[in-house]
């Protein structure tokens, strides 16, 4: 069974540009859009046949991917399958801006592969859209969910929610999260995110706006509250599932699996050769130039796209792969944390099976046996930054 592959391919444009989005985006770029997905069809080309092995997700993200002519976004996965290929029932994401769907798009989708949409619905108040700067209202959410169920994507679709924006009571993010619940068809999946204040944005220069830490505390535990209950469990500190519906690409991530990215500013992951004689694997990571202009002026003069990169070595890696990991309801192996954290009720005791890559570490002994993990608690993933600064204190071999 080949590993798992994951293909990001990064779509740079938005039709505008929100206040607290600080990612690589740009409006007012539709000239571009036809030179940039040649770029990419032709970085795909070069790129993915040296993973040699079909990809098992492919995501569009952005910026907007869905602002995209369906058949222009169409190209990009046929060169993306053309070069890796598709394993059996890989996941295919875009992610769309709900005022961007239409059904002839979901369904050029559907023709093109595309199994799993992520709607970017944010808010269901129209005050804490207009707040967080979005374009869109509430009734355009339930109208692509809508388009979604008839499309084929109704149990495949996810929503995005933000929490804490100016203005934003308590009583609304219920109803945010109650009225994401009762979209028609339902999401299978729900990713809800803490606002955070990114440097340089315009949410950056407005203090007054800025959101408050005790309140997010309180929507985060509200938050997943409604979504256990309605039967979406919780696996990564932002994401909530129905089971069997998590995001595989997304898992990729978290598990340090291998992935490419097509596109500017899209990051790689990699394995190098095994080197270390306990089969310890380094990995590469690298990422593209930043700009759509420059990304396609380098692929068009037949050169690489990237900007920089670094080697991880085992130890690096295995350090990371427990900071992702304990972000997971996966957890870490229970010997990775003090004693104090268990005691202050931030972690609880699971037996999971055993993880190889963190046997590989030396934690753990029997590769058979299942393996006493520590999984955030509630108030665990409410200060996970800090839990996460006590890993790997404890000595390898120290009980907890
Ligand atoms: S739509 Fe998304 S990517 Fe585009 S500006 Fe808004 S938050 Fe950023």
């Amino acid at each position: 069974m080949p590993e798992p592959l994951g293909v990001y391919v990064h779509i740079p444009f938005c039709r505008r540009r929100c206040d607290y989005c600080a990612f690589a985006t740009w409006t007012g770029l539709e000239a571009l859009w036809e030179r940039y997905v040649a770029a990419c069809v032709a970085e795909a080309g070069e790129r993915l046949p040296t993973f040699e092995r079909p990809a098992t997700s492919v995501f569009f993200g952005g910026g907007t991917p869905s602002l995209l002519p369906a058949d222009l976004l169409a190209r990009v996965l046929a060169a993306v399958e053309e070069a890796a290929g598709l394993a059996p029932g890989a996941e295919v994401t875009v992610e769309c801006n709900p005022e961007t769907v239409t059904a002839s798009k979901l369904r050029a989708y559907r023709a093109a592969g595309v199994t799993r949409l992520s709607f970017g619905a944010q808010s269901m108040q129209p005050h804490v859209l207009a707040s967080l700067g979005r374009a869109h209202r509430p009734e355009s959410v339930r109208r692509a969910a809508e388009l979604a169920g008839e499309a084929g994507f109704a149990g495949a679709y996810n929503v995005d929610l933000i929490f804490g924006a100016a203005g934003e009571s308590v009583a609304d993010w219920a109803a945010t999260v109650e009225a994401a619940l009762a979209l028609a068809p339902p999401p299978a999946h729900v990713s809800a995110y803490a606002l955070t204040v990114e440097p340089g944005t315009p949410l950056s220069r407005d203090p007054a706006r800025h959101p408050d830490g005790d309140d997010q505390a309180d929507k985060y535990a509200m938050a997943d509250a409604l979504l256990q209950a309605a039967g979406y469990g919780w696996y990564e500190i932002s994401n909530w599932a129905l089971p069997g519906a998590e995001c595989a690409h997304n898992w990729l991530y978290w598990s340090e699996g291998e992935y490419a990215g097509v596109g500017c500013a899209a990051h790689s992951h990699a394995f190098l050769a095994v080197t270390a004689g306990d089969g310890a694997r380094s990995a590469k990571r690298w990422w593209n130039v930043r700009t759509p202009e420059r990304y396609c002026r380098l692929v068009e003069a037949g050169k690489t796209a990237e900007a920089a990169g670094e080697v991880l070595g085992p130890d690096e890696r295995a350090s990371e792969e427990l900071m992702l990991s304990l972000r997971t309801r996966r957890g870490v192996p229970a010997e990775a944390l003090p004693a104090e954290l268990f005691e202050a009720g931030l972690v609880e005791r699971r037996w999971l099976p055993l993880a190889p890559a963190v046997r590989a570490r030396g934690w753990g002994q029997d590769p058979c046996a299942p393996e006493e993990r520590a999984v955030l608690t509630l108030r665990g993933r409410l200060l996970a930054n800090e839990v996460s600064l006590r890993l790997g204190s404890v000595p390898v071999g120290g009980g907890a």
